[in-house]
């Protein structure tokens, strides 16, 4: 078995995108800035802006988060958007979810410059991708896609099955290795909470890829020897065994899958620290003018 390592792999990320910072650099080229919106307090929002800061300075870009308090009118955001829509010194920018109630996300996702659309969200974006034309992925799939890439997993003819179908995971990683071309050519089984005979499917999976949000729902008589499996999902759970009270279990028993796999992601350490580094590529894609020219 083989741990799908998602600490090393964003390092080797990074360090190669601090590398085409730094050529950038040489070359008098501009340094790819990033503008993350955070609108209000919310803890986990600050952590995951504070993180992305933190990244973007480790591998030379600038970053700027611009500040609102939850009282931010919708209008007023809009404003905001447009204004980095057309600020030529702004690569890429994303807007922080989840938004106070009177603000429609949706609204505010499709306001974004699809050219500058880093997160990967719009339509357009997801449009593209789901055709197979650049696009910006988002992150999770993408960070997915990274592991299966730099472990040289076989996906060619393999059934992959999805358990899982919302827009940020299930649906754009089945679409994906659906696609043509590697890493895709799969046969794709997407199943979710109306599927009927769960672990019957499981067992015919050669990639099982799990995002259901389940703690450790995936037990051992559900996967078939040799399988690749990618843990999603990150369940936090009480516990009196930690310092903090609580700990981080995936959607996948873990202890007893690991043995019959092949390779497996483990949580915490697999594709969540992945979904940054998928926010700086796509970030000096931007930069580079490399999905819309
Ligand atoms: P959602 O709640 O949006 O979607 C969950 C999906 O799982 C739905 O399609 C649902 O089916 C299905 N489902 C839930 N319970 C069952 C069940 N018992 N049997 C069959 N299907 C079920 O979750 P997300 O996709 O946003 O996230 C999934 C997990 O991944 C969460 O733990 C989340 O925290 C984690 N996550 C991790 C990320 C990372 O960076 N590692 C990033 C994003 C998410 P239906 O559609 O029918 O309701």
């Amino acid at each position: 078995m083989i741990l799908l390592d998602g600490k090393i792999i964003s390092e080797q990320v990074k360090v190669e995108i601090a590398q085409e910072v730094e050529n950038i650099k040489k070359q008098g080229g501009k340094v790819p800035h990033l503008v993350a919106i955070l609108v209000g307090h919310d803890g986990g929002s600050e952590t995951y802006v504070a993180n992305k800061e933190k990244s973007c300075t480790q591998v030379g870009f600038k970053s700027t988060v611009l500040r609102f308090e939850d009282t931010v009118t919708e209008a007023k955001l809009l404003y905001e958007i447009n204004l980095l829509n057309n600020n030529p010194d702004v690569d890429g920018f994303i807007v922080q979810m989840p938004l106070p109630k009177h603000i429609s996300e949706q609204k505010i996702t499709e306001a974004i410059d699809p050219k500058k659309d880093v997160d990967g969200f719009h339509p357009l974006n997801v449009g593209r991708m789901t055709i197979g034309m650049p696009a910006y992925i988002s992150a999770t799939p993408d960070g997915i896609i990274e592991l299966l890439r730099r472990y040289k997993i076989e996906t060619s003819g393999k059934h992959c099955v999805v358990l899982g179908r919302s827009n940020i995971v299930g649906r754009p990683i089945s679409n994906l290795l659906s696609l043509k071309g590697y890493p895709g050519d799969c046969t794709v089984t997407v199943c979710h909470s109306r599927t009927k005979n769960i672990p019957e499917i499981t067992r015919t999976a050669d990639i099982l890829i799990v995002a259901l949000g389940q703690a450790e729902y995936v037990t051992a008589d559900m996967v078939k020897e040799g399988a690749v499996v990618i843990d999603v999902g990150i369940n936090r759970i009480k516990s009196d065994a930690t310092k903090s009270g609580w700990k981080l279990l995936g959607d996948v028993k873990f202890d007893e899958v690991a043995p019959k796999c092949s390779y497996i992601t483990p949580v915490p350490g697999g594709v969540g620290l992945l979904t940054i580094v998928s926010l700086l590529k796509n970030t000096l894609k931007a930069a580079k003018k490399e999905i819309y020219g």
